[in-house]
Order: C-alpha cells, then structure tokens, then sequence
C-alpha cells in the first residue's frame, strides 16, 4: 500500500483517536496541575514576603519610640547595607510624601512615592503593599507603605529576585516536562488502545478470512467476559448460525435437485418410448398421461414449497373460514379407508362431534391427509392407525392425534423429520417428497396451534396437531 494511502486511513482509525484524546487529556491535565503548584508557590512567596516586610516595619516603629527620627534614618541606612543596597531599601516619609531619609536609592530610583497609596494608608491607618517592576532587569520589587509613628511613614520594598529565580527555574522544569508527558501520554496512548483494539483486529482479521467455502474460522474468545470477548463470543454464535444457515441451503437445494431429477428423468424417458413407438397411439396416450401424472408431482411439490416459505417469511395467504373440524376429519379417514383394506392395515377413527374452527379448510386438509397418508405407508401390513379428533383439555382447543404401530422414529430425529426434504434412509424406499410433516407443522403454526411427535422405535408413532382456543368455537 502506498503511503499516500495509509496516511488517511491512520487518522482514521480509533487507534489514533484514542492515541489524541489521550495524549490530549493528559497533558492539560498535567498543565492544570502546573499551573495549580505554579499560583500556590507564589502565592506562599509573596506571603513570606510580606511578613518580612511588615517585621521591618515593625522594628522601624520600635526604633523611632526609643531612639527618635534620627535613630530610624541611621537604622534606614544601616539595614540595607547588611542586607544589600540592591536588595532592600528603606524611605522615611511625612504624610505630604516629602522624604526626610533614605537608604542608598541609587538602584531603586524608579521607585517613586505612590501617592494613591499614601492617600489609601492615610484612610485605613493600616499597612498598604505595591508591586513594582524595576525596568532595567525586569526585576520585581514588593513595596510597603506604613506608618511606624504618628507622622512618619516607612516605604520599604524588597526585590523578589528569589521569586524570579523561581519562575525561571520553574518555566525550565515546566517545558521539559511536558514535553516529556506529551511523548510520554501519546507513547503510553497508543499502546493502550492497540493493546485494547487488538481484540477488534482479530474479528476484522477473521472476518475477512471468511469466504464461501471456508465458515470454520472462528475469533479466539480470551474468556476475561470484557466487552471485547463478549464480542467475540457473539461473532462466533452468528458466524455457527450463518454456518448452520449455509449448510441447511445446501442440504436444501441438494435435496431439492435431487426430488426434481427423478420426474424430469422419468418424463424425459416417457417421450424417448413415445419416439420409438411412433405408430402406435394407445402408446402416445399413456406416455402424455404419465407426462401429467408427473408434471402433477412437480407442480405439486413446487407449490408446497411455496406455501412453505411464504408461511415462514410471515407471507403465508391463508383464507380462514369457519370450518366443521368433525366432518373433516371423518372425511379424511373414509379418503383412506381403500389404501388401509389394502394393506389391512386395522384402520379406526374417532371424532367428537361438533367441532368447528376457523381455519383455511383446504390447507388443514391436506396437513391432515399427510399424517394419515405417511401413518398408513410407514405402518407394516396388518398394522393399526388410530385417528382421534377431541378437545384439548390442556389449552381448551382442539387436538387431531393420528397414531400408529409403525416402525417409530428416533427421539434424535425428532425435529430433523420437520426439516423441509429430510426423509429418514430407511424411508428413502417408499415414495414421497420429504416435505409433507414439513407443510403439516406450517400450517398447524398458521393456525397459531403445532404439531408435534411422540414415538418408540419398534412400537409406533403419535403425531398431534393442536389447535388453539381462539380459533375454536364449540357449537
Ligand atoms: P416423506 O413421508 O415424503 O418422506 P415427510 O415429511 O412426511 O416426508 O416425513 C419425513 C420423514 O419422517 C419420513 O421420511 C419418515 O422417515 C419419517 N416419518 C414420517 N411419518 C412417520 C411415521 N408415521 N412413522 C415413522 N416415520 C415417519
């Protein structure tokens, strides 16, 4: 990939995002910080600062009580010589602002008489403080103005040089530190949100490996039940349904090519006879008949079908009429008696009277006639199929039970005989399609009722089909 076309693609990934915010958090973070320790120290300094000034002040007042104005003015000059001319400096004045004494001024010149501060001190007859800035070296200064005896105000200020050494100090540790955060959160930053992304890219990484013929690929799950691995559990679930979906649609249409095959074969085989026989019309009748008889099947498998998956995708059209649920079973039982005699097989039926539904007649007809018609054709000769028809004591409905003494079904296939075209091996010699339990249970869960099996293997089967209270009325 060329770097022209990574570089937006690296914007704009969560990684880098992430890396941003982070990066972005922590170092204003670290600046609020800063800055909090930066106002608290100075803060602190200039306190200190102050009480320095004011016991100076102090000791002023004490000097000119016991020693007078002359003993103050030598005091002046004295102290700020010990302590250094160019850091203090001391100025007696009267409250007109006329000073009568000073230390050496000579570094301090710039530092005027404030006289808005002398008119403050005069009203409050307390202490008032200045800042100044001494050009030259861009040096703070801290001034105070206080009365030390009735008349005499002291101006005394100081340089805050050890302030300034602390500012600078701190702007040094201030710059390198955060250039050393900024690299260090963005470092930090990215190593987390591709340490938590990881999980992502495996997904991403599987998914892409997934192709048509290959559905197996699964995400590795890390079982820590964090969001990403609730992820991946989710995504494996989806892709076993999109496997499982894929494999029954290849079932299906395997079956389906299957079921198709064999009346188009016989079809085909019916015309080829009739090309060869070609003087004889009795000949050309019979293969037209079989040609309907198997275009029938066709027709008729294509369209339960369709019934079946319009049903399932909430599309069924199903006519719902009130429909004597009585007379239809009997019915259906005397279609069947002739294919019972021939196997002799003991066919019995039971129908309470009066049973009325609303329901698509034709729909529940044919459902019924596949129960009856697989019980009588998976039942060995001389067998027994019972059909009852009663009322659902359990829901207040209706239940159709057709039981026989068939062969019985496995508890293991008991769903899988529900399956559109499953039809168990040792069935495969008998005719049928494989969708007949199939079209019967969707029409019983139109009905908003179900059908369902119980069976024994080696003893027989009893598939019920309930019909729900709502759609029921008992004359
Ligand atoms: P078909 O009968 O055309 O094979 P169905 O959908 O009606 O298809 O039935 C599916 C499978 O269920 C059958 O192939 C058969 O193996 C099994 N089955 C259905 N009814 C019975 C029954 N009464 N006794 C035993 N097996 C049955």
């Amino acid at each position: 990939m060329s770097l022209k076309k990574m570089m937006p693609d690296l914007f704009k990934t969560i990684a880098f995002r992430l890396t941003l915010w982070y990066a972005g958090i922590f170092s204003i973070s670290s600046c609020v910080a800063f800055a909090l320790f930066y106002f608290l120290a100075t803060q602190t300094l200039q306190e200190q600062t102050d009480r320095d000034l004011l016991e100076k002040a102090r000791y002023f007042a004490t000097v000119i009580a016991q020693n007078g104005i002359m003993g103050a003015s030598k005091l002046a000059v004295i102290e700020a010589q010990a302590a250094g001319e160019k850091r203090i400096f001391f100025r007696l004045l009267y409250p007109s602002g006329e000073v009568f004494a000073s230390s050496h001024m000579s570094y301090w010149k710039d530092i005027t008489i404030d006289q808005g501060a002398i008119n403050t001190l005069a009203r409050t007859k307390g202490h008032v403080f200045t800042t100044w800035l001494i050009t030259p070296n861009d040096q703070k200064a801290r001034v105070l103005y206080s009365f030390v005896a009735d008349n005499v105000i002291l101006q005394t200020g100081v340089a805050m040089d050890f302030q300034s050494k602390f500012i600078s100090a701190f702007k040094t540790v201030f710059i390198v530190s955060m250039g050393f955060i900024i690299i260090f959160s963005a470092v930090s930053g990215l190593f987390l949100s591709k340490k938590a992304l990881s999980g992502v890219k495996a997904i991403t990484r599987t998914a892409n490996s997934i192709t048509g013929a290959n559905l197996e690929e699964r995400v590795p799950q890390t079982g820590n039940q964090d969001e990403l691995d609730l992820l991946a559990v989710t995504f494996n679930r989806m892709l076993d349904r999109i496997e499982a979906l894929i494999k029954s649609i290849r079932e299906m249409s395997d079956n389906i090519a299957h079921d198709l095959k064999s009346p188009l074969t016989r079809i085909r085989g019916f015309a080829e006879i009739a090309l060869v026989n070609m003087d004889e019309i009795d000949t050309y009748r019979g293969m037209a008949a079989n040609t309907i008889e198997e275009s029938d099947r066709l027709l008729d498998m294509i369209n339960t079908m369709l019934v079946i998956s319009r049903a399932e995708a909430g599309e069924g059209q199903f006519l719902y009429t009130p429909v004597n649920l009585s007379a239809m079973v009997q019915e259906a039982w005397d279609l069947f008696v002739p294919v019972a005699e021939d196997k002799q097989i003991q066919f019995t039926c039971e129908a309470a009277d009066h049973i009325e539904i609303e329901a698509d007649a034709k729909m529940l007809q044919r459902a019924l006639s596949n129960l009856l018609d697989n019980a009588l054709k998976y039942t060995q000769n001389k067998g027994r199929v019972h059909v009852n028809l009663q009322k659902d004591s359990g829901n207040g409905g209706a239940q159709i039970l057709v039981t026989d003494t068939g062969p019985g079904i496995d508890p293991k296939y008991f769903e899988k005989i529900f399956e559109r075209f499953y039809r168990a091996e040792s069935s495969r010699t008998s005719p049928g399609t494989g969708l007949g339990l199939s079209f019967a249970r969707t029409v019983a869960r139109q009905h908003k009722g179900d059908l369902v099996v119980a069976s024994q293997l080696g003893k027989g089967t009893v598939f019920t089909m309930r019909l729900p209270y709502r759609n029921i009325q008992i004359i």
